[in-house]
């Protein structure tokens, strides 16, 4: 199945423009194919899965025949769960940012009555809801179906499997006959042919061909990982495992602006690469990553087609690709020329559908493994510290302490509770900032997703992941005593440190931990060199010493941080 650019599907300037801010590069197979057919008014059956792209490809076409001047319920999509019923009614909403007037309103089982009697009432157009609670609306005559356009029944096989037939009958019986049917479903068995027989009107059918994909001789391992999480296994994996030289792939523009943005703050050399980015800028940066100038090369699939560059040690699916032909085309650039190459693929929540098709598609080759422990991590660090003790010893290159240990011995401590003792406080710093990481993928928390829709003016939550405090390569510095909140001075209390200003604060979502991760990651400051820190809704004031005042404001100034162009000056 051909993949398209959105523009070439026939939607209107509004849907391009939520596409292009969701950071959607090009259609999906399933959306290229889907769109056409459903603008043109036909009936269509979809054979596909979670992961393929399937809600953008009714809920576009949804969208544009909402009639906004029409307070009523235009388009009805079904969903088995009220999960799944949410994340789709979250999908409708930032897909119809830009359309004014079109209201969706995502209605199931367990939420109070009043709330979506309030929706309902309100005009809502686009009704997401589980064939339970939809019935209960119709019977109470709360909804009404006589102005809808379109039923689409999304996962229909899991909702047959969870005995909603004769609800869902009934619900088709009461939409006028004249609208347009859609079913979408992972498996096609008799009931489901009788359903589309007896409520389609010539189906066109679209479904993704089951490819053989052929791999190359690469070691392939996944990780189950919520996506909260991703970014801190992501630098576990890169620390555990030594790796110098990747590429790692994003699902969106936005996704590898934050991601890269984000591993600098964290020390790890990286730029990006997609479809936002200038030609000669991407020449540039691919120029430099040949050259073994950056370590990680942040992408979209895009962005990285008939990029060819030779020994790369790991491919990152931080986001997992739309369908096993992307997957095999991403990984097939390590590896090369008869070395062994690996491809490490982060599968979140639901996702591991896909994940499992992915396998099947390409012979099961790709092992599951446990995200390494914050032990592990301490280990490795632990390790990395002995290493250079041992180094620090071996060359003689410290300033002796004799008078200090000799007045400890004299007190009658051992020397090896000494030495014991300061590793203990060296180490302290470090080990604390080791995040913890909920093994399983967790359920998001749905009602909290809820609160986010109809916020006027309407704006979706974003992904934010928490950089650490401690920047790579320095991992058992003591740390100096931070005053979080301190005087809202111009200038600094503290002798030999100079008061900075940041033009970023609470207001978009900071905490201390990334103003040290930023300072500490792109201007290779430690922990000590950084003092107090106040945090103030729009900006921040920190304390830097004296002689890494104007490094910090070089390397800082204009850089993009948490999505915003980043502004430092002296403050005052
Ligand atoms: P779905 O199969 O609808 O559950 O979509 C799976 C995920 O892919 C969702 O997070 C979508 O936001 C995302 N997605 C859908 N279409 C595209 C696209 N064309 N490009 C990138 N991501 C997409």
């Amino acid at each position: 199945m051909q993949k398209k650019l959105f523009s070439e599907l026939g939607l209107s300037p509004e849907s391009l423009k939520a596409v292009a801010k969701m950071g959607f590069e090009e259609a999906s197979p399933i959306q290229s194919e889907t769109i056409p057919k459903l603008l043109a008014g036909a009936d269509v059956v979809g054979l596909s899965q979670t992961g393929s792209g399937k809600t953008a490809a009714f809920a576009l076409p949804a969208i544009e025949r909402i009639d906004v001047n029409l307070r009523a319920p235009q388009a009805l999509i079904l969903c088995p769960t009220r999960e799944l019923a949410m994340q789709v009614a979250e999908e409708v909403a930032k897909l119809a940012f830009f359309k004014r007037g079109v209201r969706e309103l995502p209605i199931y089982g367990g939420q109070s009555y009043d709330r979506q009697l309030r929706g309902l009432r309100e005009g809502a157009q686009i009704i997401i809801g589980t064939p339970g609670r939809v019935m209960d609306h119709l019977q109470r005559g709360t909804l009404k179906l006589d102005q809808i356009k379109m039923v689409v029944l999304d996962e229909a096989d899991r909702m047959l499997d969870m005995g909603f037939r004769e609800d869902i009958e009934t619900i088709l019986k009461q939409a006028p006959t004249e609208r347009q049917t859609v079913f979408f479903s992972a498996t096609m068995p008799p009931m489901i042919r009788s359903l589309i027989k007896n409520f389609t009107r010539d189906p066109v059918n679209v479904r993704i061909e089951d490819q053989e994909m052929t791999v190359p001789a690469i070691d392939q391992v996944y990780y189950e990982v919520d996506r909260r999480f991703k970014l801190e296994v992501l630098c576990r994996l890169i620390d555990l495992q030594d790796i110098k030289y990747g590429i790692i792939f994003c699902g969106t523009k936005m996704m590898c602006d934050e991601l890269a943005d984000h591993l600098k703050a964290r020390g790890y050399s990286s730029d990006k690469l997609h479809g936002d980015i200038s030609q000669q800028m991407r020449e540039r940066v691919v120029a430099k990553f040949r050259k073994r100038g950056f370590e990680f090369l942040v992408a979209t699939d895009v962005a990285a087609r008939g990029l060819d560059v030779d020994d790369i040690e790991v491919v990152f699916n931080y986001d997992l690709p739309q369908d096993a032909e992307d997957y095999v085309h991403r990984i097939g650039r390590t590896g090369r020329a008869g070395k062994t190459g690996r491809a490490v693929t982060f599968v979140s929540g639901r996702e591991i559908w896909k994940m499992q098709q992915i396998i099947r598609f390409t012979k099961g080759k790709i092992r599951r493994e446990k995200v390494p422990s914050a032990e592990e991590v301490e280990e490795k660090r632990t390790n990395q510290f002995v290493d250079t003790l041992r180094e620090t010893l071996e060359k003689g290159d410290f300033k002796r302490q004799d008078a200090i240990i000799d007045q400890l011995l004299n007190q009658g401590h051992a020397a090896t509770d000494i030495a014991s003792a300061l590793m203990h406080l060296l180490s302290e710093g470090s080990t604390r900032d080791v995040q913890a990481i909920v093994e399983e993928p967790a359920r998001r928390d749905f009602r909290e997703v809820r609160q986010h829709q109809h916020r006027e003016p309407r704006d979706y939550p974003k992904y934010e992941p928490r950089p650490a405090a401690t920047p790579r390569e320095r991992p058992m510095r003591e740390s100096r005593p931070r005053r979080e909140g301190s005087e809202a001075s111009t200038t600094s209390h503290e002798q030999g440190m100079t008061r900075l200003v940041l033009n970023i604060g609470t207001a978009h979502g900071i905490g201390p931990g990334d103003v040290v991760g930023v300072i500490a990651g792109v201007a290779r400051l430690t922990k000590e060199d950084i003092g107090a820190i106040n945090l103030q809704e729009k900006h921040t004031l920190v304390d830097v010493t004296d002689e890494n005042s104007k490094t910090v404001l070089k390397k800082l100034n204009g850089i993009k941080f948490k999505g915003r162009k980043l502004g430092v000056d002296l403050a005052g």
